[in-house]
């Protein structure tokens, strides 16, 4: 059996990590490599690799990412000046956690989208 992901060892608090957000489903934390001055990962807490593997059972979870990332955006101060949601699925994305999560990154001019 497959030993759980490094957010949900977080998410046990078997991992340290700065958590900025927590419910029922949903937690959001501090990454341990920052990519912009505002830097949150925001992770159901059900183990789902990637979005290929959601069902619509995961469709309030889904969409309470996105109410979370407003709420947190707003308390950072980034929700007039701007932010990017982004999550990375597979290897052509260059995800490196297999867990589903949702990147907020902000606080700073961020560059055009890599295509
Ligand atoms: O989208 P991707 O899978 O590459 O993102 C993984 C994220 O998990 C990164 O932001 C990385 O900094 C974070 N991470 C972490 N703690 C770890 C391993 C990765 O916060 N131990």
């Amino acid at each position: 059996m497959a030993e759980g992901s490094i957010f949900t060892k977080i998410i046990k608090r078997e991992a340290p990590a700065t958590i900025v957000y927590e419910d029922d489903d949903v937690i959001a934390f501090v990454p341990n490599r920052l990519q912009a001055p505002v830097h949150l990962l925001i992770v159901p807490k059900k183990e789902i690799p990637t979005i290929n593997d959601v069902t619509e059972e995961d469709a309030a979870m889904l969409g309470k990412l996105f109410l979370v990332a407003k709420k947190l955006a707003k308390e950072k101060g980034i929700a007039e000046t701007g932010y990017r949601l982004t999550m990375n699925m597979n290897e052509d994305a260059g995800q490196s956690v297999f867990h589903l999560h949702m990147h907020l990154l902000g606080g700073r001019k961020l560059g055009p989208m890599v295509t």
